[in-house]
């Protein structure tokens, strides 16, 4: 069987989209048609280079999606035929199995355990959650990295509690993510600053209660208006940009 892939051949340059040949299927993996993938700065860090040479060109990339399972591999016993389900990069229960190794006109194209940039993908039963069918594929994409960064930063990093106040810096996907996690931990007030003002309008659909652009307004005073003090409990910086920037 084969499958259109977006291969990362050289560093620095585009993806090449061509058919490469998909392996069998090892025990621990699952072969799955993705329907909906996201691109992060991580895969867009890998074609760029930023974290030095690549050992493993080509390759594949990407690990946010929304698929459905089409055929599992021997041992694989938390998703079945059918399932829709969001593939992710961070490891759940379940096996991972050896890494697909796939080929391309004679040549080896490596991956990882999870890989989305394809029509078809490999993908270890660990790095697959079942998904009711209701949500939609796109929705599993965001469920797969976005959104449930978010989560994790409010639960896990800033272990935000009930009634502490959350300013949010940057409403982009993951700053989006971090409104929706401080929403369902409690937090008031919810906090959101961007410069870009449908951003600050979305976040206060998702939950936030006060939106500052902070190109309009001083967000010092902003914050003194708000809470009393200009002192925050729980600041999360979604931005992106250094200091300098
Ligand atoms: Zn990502």
């Amino acid at each position: 069987m084969k499958t259109k892939a977006a291969i990362l051949v050289e560093q620095k340059k585009d993806l090449i989209v061509d058919e490469i040949d998909i392996p069998k299927i090892d025990p621990g993996k699952v072969l799955v048609e993705i329907k909906a993938t996201r691109i992060c700065g991580s895969q867009i860090g890998e074609i760029d280079g930023t974290k030095g040479p690549d050992s493993f060109l080509p390759h594949l990339l990407g690990h946010e999606a929304g698929a459905i399972v089409r055929e599992t591999g021997p041992m694989v016993s938390r998703v079945k035929e059918g399932d829709h389900v969001v593939c992710h990069w961070r490891p759940a229960s379940g096996m991972s199995g050896p890494y697909p190794s796939y080929n391309w006109k004679g040549k080896k194209v490596s991956a990882g355990h999870i890989t989305t940039f394809s029509e078809y993908s490999i993908i270890s039963e660990n790095r697959l959650t079942p998904i009711d069918p209701k949500y939609g594929h796109e929705v599993s994409a965001l469920m797969a990295d976005t959104i449930t960064t978010g989560f994790g930063i409010i639960n896990n990093d800033a272990k935000v509690k009930i009634g502490q106040s959350v300013c949010i810096i940057g409403i982009g996907g993951i700053g989006l993510g971090v409104v929706l996690g401080a929403k369902l931990a409690g937090a008031n007030p919810i906090i959101a600053v961007d410069i870009v003002e449908h951003k600050l309008k979305t976040a206060q659909i998702c939950g936030a209660t006060h939106a500052v652009n902070c190109k309009q307004q001083n967000l010092e005073e902003e914050l003194l208006t708000i809470l009393g003090t200009p002192e925050v409990d729980v600041v999360i910086e979604g931005t992106g940009e250094s200091r300098d920037n």
